[in-house]
Order: structure tokens, then sequence, then C-alpha cells
């Protein structure tokens, strides 16, 4: 069996695992101090994890101060590579129904206090911003968030990487972790297959990665690998409660579940002067190169490890009509002709309150967690990885992020509810 030995431990490197890694080893970097630093996963493409399935939503405009902080500290840094992620600071453009309407209104003080740019207005003006809204009805209020946009996961996840990796980090590819062990309230190894005899063909490489994160399927035997860590840090996304379970660690709050998105055509509507549109149906949608990229997200979908598209296509009664082409064509009558291209699905690690976790995880001494952040986990990588490294290294968290603290697993369950969530 290979045997490694880390300093520091990422299992998951996804936005949240890569933003981590960036950001442990620049701050070690800046105090002068070096690491051995590792992200294991058991595929670094990421075919399957919730970072490539995202619509690439940006935002700041939560409820909790949590929330904010950490957008609004990573949009002021995503606008200092604007390019090479290529952020589209375009807008929220959010069309209300009367709850979520007295929702923002509610929080609009903390907008302010905070320094987001938040305009509100009535429904009668709703032509003057979006002139291809020919349908008022059931509109309390139009919010337009200008600090807020479109970013590409993709780019932003290499980053990460590129800068982690440019400070000594090593990201594994192709280990799936399979056991943990403790000592004394202490992580101690990880063990890990290796599934380096996976087929080259990229429909059974997929097939096999999918069912290993939909099935836990571990009987096929592989290679071992053991890391030796000084400090172990969750970014599994939705498959951390399994991880969890390994070190110990009964997770009955993060649960996984199924949201879907699609790719339509539609020449007759130009989305190109707006970031994200949301509809009072709560279907959101923006452009996405020649096409519009549509998502909503069905409440009544229950919890697993999901990852079958089935909302259809173009046919009478299947969900995509349902849930997003009936919804658009109601409120924007250029939508009348669509064309449909594909869809896909991802998952969302869900909380009882939508807020994710960051910290120590209780009863253990050197094991850390960062996700869940549910439908936020692309606009809040920079600075969750920011407040991570702080935690670790520092024991708590610089003043721009201090309600950070606020995201620990020591809160009430439920406690940091955000309503004006997709
Ligand atoms: C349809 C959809 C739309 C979304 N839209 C937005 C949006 O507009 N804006 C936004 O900010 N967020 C959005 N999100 C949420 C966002 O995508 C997630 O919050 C974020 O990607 C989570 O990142 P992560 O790194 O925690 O998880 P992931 O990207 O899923 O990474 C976890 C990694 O852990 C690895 N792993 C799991 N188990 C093991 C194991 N046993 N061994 C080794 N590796 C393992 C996986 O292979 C994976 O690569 C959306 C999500 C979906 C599904």
């Amino acid at each position: 069996m290979a045997d490694y030995n880390f300093d520091f431990l990422f299992i998951g490197g996804g936005i949240l695992g890569s933003s981590g890694a960036m950001a442990l080893s620049k701050k070690l970097e800046e105090m002068g101090e070096s690491a051995r630093i590792a992200v294991i996963d058991l595929d670094l493409e990421g075919e399957h994890s919730s970072t490539l399935k995202n619509a690439g939503g940006v935002r700041a405009t939560w409820r909790n101060r949590a929330n904010i902080e950490l957008c609004k500290y990573s949009i002021d840094f995503y606008e200092t590579i604007r390019e090479e992620v290529q952020f589209r600071e375009l807008g929220y453009f959010w069309l209300h129904d009367e709850e979520w309407w007295q929702e923002v209104n509610r929080n609009y003080k903390l907008y302010e206090e905070y320094g987001l740019p938040v305009e509100l207005h009535s429904s009668q003006a709703v032509p003057e911003f979006l002139p291809f809204v020919n349908n008022l009805e059931g509109i309390a209020g139009l919010s337009i968030s200008r600090k807020a946009g479109l970013i590409d996961h993709y780019s932003l996840r290499e980053y990460y990487r590129r800068e982690a990796r440019k400070r000594g980090v090593i990201f594994f590819d192709r280990c799936y972790v399979k056991e943990i062990f403790v000592s004394n309230g202490r992580v101690t190894e990880v063990v890990a297959f290796h599934l380096k005899k996976m087929s080259e063909n990229a429909q059974n490489k997929s097939e096999l990665i999918k069912t290993y994160l939909v099935n836990e399927k571990t009987e096929v035997q592989q290679d071992e690998i053991s890391f030796k860590c000084g400090v172990l840090i969750n970014t599994a996304g939705a498959w951390s409660p399994i991880i969890s379970r390994l070190y110990g660690f009964n997770d009955v709050e993060i649960k996984p579940r199924r949201r879907q998105m699609v790719v339509i055509r539609c020449p007759e509507v130009d989305l190109s002067h707006y970031g994200i549109l949301i509809d009072t149906s709560a279907v959101y949608f923006h452009k996405d190169a020649e096409n519009i990229l549509a998502g909503y997200s069905n409440m009544d979908e229950p919890y697993g490890y999901n990852l079958d598209f089935n909302f259809g296509g173009m046919e009478e009664d299947s969900l995509f009509v349902k849930y997003i082409w009936i919804p658009l064509y109601s409120r924007i009558s250029k939508f009348e002709r669509v064309k449909f291209i594909r869809g896909w699905a991802g998952l969302y690690a869900e909380t009882p309150d939508r807020s994710g976790y960051l910290g120590k995880v209780p009863g253990l001494k050197n094991v850390y967690e960062c996700g869940a952040h549910t439908g936020r986990g692309l606009m809040i990588s920079y600075g969750a990885g920011t407040a991570l490294s702080d935690l670790i290294l520092d024991g708590g968290f610089r003043e721009e992020l201090k309600h950070a603290k606020d995201l620990s697993r020591e809160r009430p369950s439920g406690e940091l509810f955000e309503e004006l969530h997709l």
C-alpha cells in the first residue's frame, strides 16, 4: 500500500476544496511557513460534482450576515480577476411575488449597511428594465442587484487549483476514500481506493464514477493508498455526510437533493445585457453563449443521491414544460417558440436553514468542514476558503468575515434560515 504523510488533507476537490487549499497555502506563504497540503478526490474532473453542474450565479443579497459577508468578500475578489474567471457583473433581476417582495424589503437595510447596490422598483416599472416582459400578473416588485452576475465555474475552480499548485499543494485524482482512522479524538489516517485501472472509455469511466458516488460502490478491488494527516478537512460537498460517518460523526443536518437545469434556444429573447433573471415562479434563467440556461428547483424533490435528469423535453406532459417552459412563456410571450437542447441534474447539499457549515467538527480535535452552502457554494467559495484558512491557522476570523463563526455546527438547527433561495 502506497503511503503518504500530509500536514493538511482535504477530501473533495470541488470549488470549496480547491478554494480552501489555495487559501491555506497562500496564508502559510504569507506567514513565512511551509506545510505539506494535499487534496484527494475520486474525480478531479468533477463530471458529477456539483461544481460543474451549477448555474454560475453570484450575489451577496442574503438575509444572514455570515452569507452576506462571505459572498461580498468573494465578489470583491472576483472583480480583481474578472477576465480570468469570466465574471460578468450584469446584475440579478428578480421579479418577486408578494411574500418574497416583503422579504427583500425587510433585508434591504442590511444590504445598505454592507454597501450592496440594490434597487427596488414597483411592478409598473418592470417594462422599463425588462422590455420583453409583457405579463405583470403576480409581480409585487422588481429588485435589481448590481454587485452580482455570472461567473464561469470551471475557470474559477482551475484558478484556485493553479494558485494552490504554485504553492506546492498536491491534487490526487482517482482516490475514493473508504476508511478513516481516529485515535484519541484525532483523525490519524485516511485510506482510499486508487482507481488507476479505470477504463479509458469515457462512457464507462463516467458510469463507474457515478456508481461510486450514487451507490457508495466499494466492492471493486483496487489498490489502496494511505494518507496520514495532521489536520483533515471535509470538503466532499453533497457526499460530506458519508465522509463524516467514516470518522464517527453522525451528520443529521446535511442532505443531498437533486436539482435540474436545461439549455434552450430562443433567438427572439435577447438577454445579453442581463446577468440572472428570476421569475415569480422561481424559474431562473440567463444567457449562455447562443443559448439560454434555465433552472427550477422542485421543492417536492426527495432527498437522495440521484443524478438522473428527468425533466424531459418538449413532450406535452414533461416536467420541463410544466416547471420551466409554461412559466417562461406566460411571463414573456416571445418564449412561445423554444428549442430544447439538453438538460442535466446535479446535487445540492442542503441544510434545514439553507446555510452552510464552516468550522470544526464537534468531538474531534483536528477535523474541519466547509460545505453545504446549498445553491451558494460557487459564489461564496473565495470567502469561505479564506475564512476556513483563518480558522485553521489563527483560530478565528478576520474582521470582514467575523460572522463566519455563525456557520459553525454549534448553531441551533435552522437558525440561519434563508428565504430568498432557489
Ligand atoms: C443545478 C445547480 C445549480 C446551482 N447554481 C448555483 C449558482 O448559481 N451559484 C452558486 O453559487 N452555486 C450554485 N449551485 C451550488 C454549487 O454548485 C455548490 O454549492 C458547490 O458546487 C459545492 O461545491 P463543493 O466543492 O462543496 O462540492 P462538489 O463540487 O460536489 O465537490 C465535492 C467533491 O468531493 C468528491 N468526493 C465525494 N466523495 C468522495 C470520496 N468518498 N472520496 C473522494 N472524493 C470524494 C467528489 O468527487 C467531488 O469532486 C448550484 C448547484 C446545482 C446542482
